[in-house]
C-alpha cells in the first residue's frame, strides 16, 4: 500500500471527532471532490467522487448523521485498471442538496462553473474545524510521497482561489506552502520532512507521523555514516598518496645523495618512514625521540621531498 493510502486510511479511522469538525470534513469534500450542476426541475445536483472507499464511507455517514440526508451511492470500476474504483455520492434536490450546501457553508463558484466553494467562513472559525478542513482537503485531493524517496505533500484544488485559501490556512499553522499549476489544477504543496510531520500532526495521522519520523531518523543516520565514510576514504587516499611519494623520495636520497648527508632529525624520520610506510604523521611523530607533533613531522618530510626534487632538477 502506498504511504498516501496508509495516511488516508488512518485519517478515516479517526474517532471521537466533534460534529463541528465532521461537518468541516464534509465542507472540504464538497470543495475538493464535489461537482454541482443545475437540476432539471430547479435546485442542484451534487456529486462527490473519490477513489478512497474509506473516505466515501466516512463522508456518507457524516452527511447522514449531521444533515439527515441519505446520499445515493454508486461505484464505478475502471475498465483499464481493475484495482481502481471510483466511489460516488449523489445528492439531488429531492434528497436534500440545498440543505447540505447551506449546512456545509458552500455555494456555487459562479453559475457557469460546476465548483463549490466556501461561502460561510464561520465554518472554519474554530481551530479544531480548521484542522478538520485540512484533513478533508487531504482526503479529497491530497497525496504524500513515500518518505523513503522524498518529502512531498500536496493538496489539489480546481481553482487558484481554493489553492490560495489552503495556503492561507496552512500559514495559520506556520506551514509555508507553495502553489504550482498542473494540468488544469492548482497544487498547494509542502516540502521538507519537518513541515510534513507538522501537517500529519494537524490532520491527526499520528501513526503515519511516527512512521515518517522513524524513516527520517534512519535516513539521517545513513547520511551521516556515508558522509563520515566518504570523508575517511578521501583522507585515507590522500595519506597513502603522500606516503608513497615520501618513500620514493627517501629511496632516491638514499641511492643518489646518501643518508649521511642528512642532518640527524631528517635521517631519523627518513628511516622511520621507510620502515612504517602505513603510519600516519601523528604515529610517526610518537616514534621519534623526543616525540614530535604532526606539523613537525610534516615539516621534516616536506624537507626530504624538497631535497630529492632539487637534486633531480639539478641532474637534468
Ligand atoms: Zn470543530
Amino acid at each position: 500500500m502506498s504511504f498516501s493510502s496508509t495516511v488516508k486510511n488512518e485519517l478515516c479511522r479517526l474517532e471521537n471527532v466533534n460534529d463541528c469538525c465532521l461537518l468541516s470534513e464534509v465542507t472540504a469534500a464538497l470543495c475538493f471532490s464535489g461537482l454541482v450542476a443545475t437540476a432539471a426541475g430547479g435546485g442542484h445536483n451534487i456529486r462527490i467522487t473519490t477513489e478512497n472507499a474509506a473516505f466515501a464511507r466516512r463522508i456518507y455517514s457524516s452527511i447522514k448523521k449531521l444533515c439527515g440526508i441519505n446520499p445515493e451511492v454508486a461505484i464505478r470500476k475502471s475498465k483499464k485498471l481493475k484495482k481502481h474504483a471510483s466511489y460516488m455520492l449523489f445528492i439531488t434536490p429531492c434528497i436534500g442538496s440545498e440543505k447540505l450546501m447551506k449546512q456545509a457553508g458552500v455555494t456555487i463558484e459562479d453559475e457557469k462553473s460546476p465548483m463549490l466553494v466556501i461561502a460561510d467562513k464561520s465554518i472554519l472559525k474554530r481551530q479544531c474545524c480548521t484542522k478538520a478542513f485540512l484533513r478533508g482537503a487531504f482526503l479529497a485531493g491530497g497525496s504524500i510521497s513515500d518518505p523513503e524517496k522524498t518529502y512531498h505533500l500536496e493538496l489539489t484544488s480546481r481553482t487558484s482561489a481554493q489553492a490560495n485559501e489552503l495556503k492561507r490556512i496552512l500559514g495559520l499553522f506556520k506551514l509555508r506552502a507553495r502553489i504550482i499549476q498542473r494540468k488544469g489544477s492548482f497544487v498547494t504543496y509542502l516540502k521538507e520532512g519537518e513541515n510534513i510531520v507538522d501537517f500529519l500532526n494537524i490532520a491527526g495521522a499520528h501513526n503515519a507521523l511516527m512512521e515518517l519520523e522513524n524513516v527520517r531518523i534512519l535516513k539521517d543516520m545513513r547520511n551521516n555514516v556515508n558522509r563520515i565514510v566518504n570523508c575517511e576514504t578521501a583522507n585515507l587516499g590522500k595519506t597513502i598518496d603522500a606516503s608513497i611519494r615520501q618513500v620514493e623520495n627517501i629511496k632516491y636520497i638514499a641511492e643518489n645523495i646518501g643518508f649521511d648527508k642528512l642532518n640527524p632529525g631528517l635521517k631519523e624520520i627518513a628511516s622511520l618512514r621507510m620502515e612504517y610506510s602505513d603510519a600516519s604523521l601523528v604515529e610517526l611523530g610518537q616514534m621519534l625521540s623526543p616525540p614530535l607533533g604532526k606539523s613537525g613531522v610534516n615539516h621534516r618530510l616536506r624537507k626530504l621531498d624538497m631535497i630529492a626534487e632539487k637534486h633531480r632538477e639539478e641532474k637534468l
